[in-house]
This record gives structure tokens, C-alpha cells and sequence, in this order.
């Protein structure tokens, strides 16, 4: 057994310190990234935010949306091939799946239509040797592919994904997603922020690059994975809850709800696996959200929150973050005095 002392930080564990900066507006902030993948040696331009591969979430609804703003959509696994509708732009979207058997062939009939250019290889516990397996397995089929896979959420997995199996982004985060119940069920996890800047590291001492997933609550979250060294950004909850979302309306005393549950959750096991098998249990929440309308709004908000991060540090674009950031670790993050009281 063994102990480490250091202590390890959230997003809601720290406070970026504003500095001063030449940048008289939001509109002067480049949100678009070019980045090289080290091992498919590709290209992407685009906004580093990505909709989360879960059902509600990663909707061709949703990809429509996102994709005008140059955001990524990681579609879920579970849409069968002649769901894909045939103007898709391939910058703009993962297909996502799974590492058995099943998985492998879905994956090879959905790459002879769309030829795509992003594959997310997406497990739970990213740990498995059979992951690195899959990921050299899809590396030698499409050399030319970026390649994504996880989660994981220490250095030397991140290391092992990009070096041996020849992945060029490493999908970081265990336990912080808003619907996941890992760590009550396991008692594994890491907290996000450390997580990113552990991974971060590994990954850009050797020219790969990292996806925060989970534990995203608001606009400034955002900014402070991009700040721990995040090259994207995945978002769950705060993309669910609007009408680009898959699932029911649902009206309860006037009040508009969306449903939103985790792929572990009985809700998804019950609809995809036929139940919760005896070995194992839920992982995940299901929930409602208020309705939130059209994503539109909350795209603005989250890319207007993080330009004025951009501003107030001195970064003139999301790249600089990393480099322009300071964080402070802090005991109180918000005044909560009107919680609950809003008109
Ligand atoms: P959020 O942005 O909602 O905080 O987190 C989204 C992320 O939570 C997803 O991208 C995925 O990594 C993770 N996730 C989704 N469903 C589940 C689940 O059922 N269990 C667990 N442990 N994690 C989940």
C-alpha cells in the first residue's frame, strides 16, 4: 500500500489569476486550434470543444449545430450504420466504439461508408491491456486515422496509448462526469484538474495531445482544463437538456424536462445490454434537466466565457491559455448568497 500526499485539485479547487493584458476585446481572441496528430501525422483546424459520445448528447442534431461553430460531435456507438446521414463534414465528428468483438465489426462496416476521420475507442476503464490492443489493431487498418481513446487518468497509460498503440489523442477522466458514479462504486478516480495537468505533460513531451472529459459546469471550467494543458474539451450535462438532445420532452407542473443518463447507467444497460448483468453494477445516474431550449445560447455562452477568460489573462488564443495561466488554489470559489433566487 501506498500513500501520496500531494493533494490533488478540481475545477471548483482553484481560481485563475487575471494579469495584465493587451487585448481590448472578446472578438480579438482566436478560439480555433490547428493541430499536427503525431502518429495518423494529420491535421485539424477547428474549436476544441467536443460534444460527449453519450446517447442524448452526441446526436446528428447536435453535430449540426456544434459543426457551425467548427465544434467536434463524438456521435454514440450505438446508431447503426444507416443512421449516418450522408452530408456529414468529417472534420467535424468522431464515430465512437467499443473494444470487443461486436465492437470491431460495427466499426469496420460504418468506416467503409463514412471513411471518417476521427475514431474515439472509448472504455470506462482505459487501464486494459485490451485497449491498447484495439487501439494498434485500428492503428494498422487506418494509418491515416486520429486515433482517441481512454479514459485514463495518470501518466504512464497516456504514455502507453500514444507510444505503444499509436493513438494520437488520450481521453482523460475517471469519475467527474456529471452522471457517473465510479467513484461511489469503486472508490477509483482522480480529480480533474490534476488529472489534466499530469496527462497534459506526458502527452505534449511527446507530441500527443488530451481530451478533458467530465466535470464541466460551467464556462470557466472550461477555461481552467484548457489552462491545465487540455487540448479539447468534452462536455456532457452541459450540452444535455436542449432540443439538438435525443430523448423525450417531458412536461411535469408546467415546468420542461430532457432526461439525461450515463452510458453505465441501468437506463443505457437496460436498453442496449438487456439489463444490468449480475456481475456487475450501474456506473452511471439517470436524470432530468431542465429544458434548456436550443444549444445556440449555451454555445455562446460557454465560447463568450472562455474569450473573456482570453482577455483577462492576456491570451490572444486558445492555445496561449496554458502558457498565460496562473491558477490559485482557493478555499471559497462563488458567492452563494442569491442561489436559488434568480427571476
Ligand atoms: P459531464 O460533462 O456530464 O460531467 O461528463 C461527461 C462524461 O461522463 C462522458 O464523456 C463520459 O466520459 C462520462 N460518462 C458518461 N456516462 C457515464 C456513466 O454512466 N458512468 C461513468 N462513470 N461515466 C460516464
Amino acid at each position: 500500500m501506498k500513500i501520496e500526499q500531494e493533494v490533488k485539485l478540481d475545477f471548483i479547487d482553484v481560481l485563475i489569476r487575471p494579469k495584465r493584458s493587451a487585448l481590448s476585446s472578446r472578438s480579438a481572441v482566436s478560439m480555433e486550434r490547428t493541430i499536427q496528430f503525431k502518429n495518423s501525422n494529420v491535421n485539424w483546424t477547428g474549436v476544441p470543444i467536443i460534444a460527449a459520445n453519450m446517447d442524448t448528447v452526441g446526436t446528428f442534431e447536435m453535430y449540426y449545430q456544434l459543426s457551425k461553430h467548427k465544434m467536434i460531435t463524438c456521435f454514440s456507438k450505438h446508431y447503426d450504420v444507416s443512421d449516418y446521414p450522408d452530408d456529414l463534414d468529417k472534420e467535424y465528428y468522431m464515430i465512437s466504439t467499443g473494444i470487443n468483438e461486436n465492437d470491431w465489426k460495427k466499426l469496420v462496416s460504418v468506416m467503409k461508408k463514412l471513411d471518417a476521420k476521427f475514431i474515439c475507442i472509448d472504455v470506462a476503464n482505459g487501464y486494459m491491456k485490451k485497449l491498447v490492443d484495439f487501439v494498434k489493431q485500428v492503428r494498422s487498418t487506418w494509418p491515416e486515422v486520429v486515433i482517441v481513446c481512454g479514459n485514463v487518468v495518470s501518466r504512464e497509460m497516456v504514455e502507453e496509448l500514444i507510444i505503444n498503440g499509436g493513438a494520437d489523442i488520450v481521453k482523460v477522466g475517471i469519475g467527474s462526469g456529471s452522471v457517473c458514479t465510479t467513484r461511489i462504486q469503486t472508490g477509483v478516480g482522480m480529480p480533474q484538474l490534476s488529472a489534466v495537468a499530469e496527462c497534459s505533460d506526458a502527452a505534449h513531451g511527446i507530441d500527443g495531445a488530451i481530451i478533458s472529459d467530465g466535470g464541466i459546469t460551467c464556462p470557466g471550467d472550461v477555461a481552467k482544463a484548457f489552462g491545465g494543458g487540455a487540448d479539447f474539451v468534452m462536455l456532457g450535462s452541459m450540452l444535455a437538456g436542449h432540443s439538438e438532445c435525443a430523448g423525450e420532452l417531458i412536461e411535469e407542473n408546467g415546468e420542461k424536462y430532457k432526461v439525461f443518463y450515463g452510458m453505465s447507467s441501468s437506463t443505457a444497460m437496460n436498453k442496449y445490454n438487456g439489463g444490468v448483468a449480475n456481475y456487475r453494477s450501474s456506473e452511471g445516474k439517470t436524470v432530468k434537466i431542465k429544458y434548456k431550449g436550443p444549444v445556440e445560447s449555451t454555445i455562446h455562452d460557454i465560447l463568450g466565457g472562455v474569450r473573456s477568460t482570453c482577455t483577462y489573462i492576456g491570451a490572444n488564443r486558445v492555445k496561449d491559455i496554458p502558457k498565460c495561466c496562473t491558477f490559485m488554489r482557493v478555499n471559497r470559489q462563488v458567492n452563494t448568497i442569491h442561489n436559488g433566487k434568480e427571476v
